[in-house]
């Protein structure tokens, strides 16, 4: 092994707060984000965010997040 020539990639489960997830290359095992291509306005075109009415509110709380 060459450490630290070529990054240790491995697949990674990332976690969105939209409750989506998938699977990405990774040097970690596990990435948790805030948008993700299924919630992110830039793909979706709305703002689900707003729609759905304070989803993500009730993640941030459950998980503490600021
Ligand atoms: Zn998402």
């Amino acid at each position: 092994m060459k450490e630290g020539i070529h990054p240790d990639y491995k697949e990674c489960k990332v976690t969105c707060a939209c409750g989506n997830t998938f699977m990405t290359k990774s040097n970690k095992e596990e990435i948790r984000v805030e948008v993700c291509s299924a919630c992110h306005p830039f793909f979706t075109g709305q703002q689900k965010f707003i729609n759905r009415g304070g989803r993500v509110e009730k993640f941030k709380t459950k998980y503490h997040i600021d």
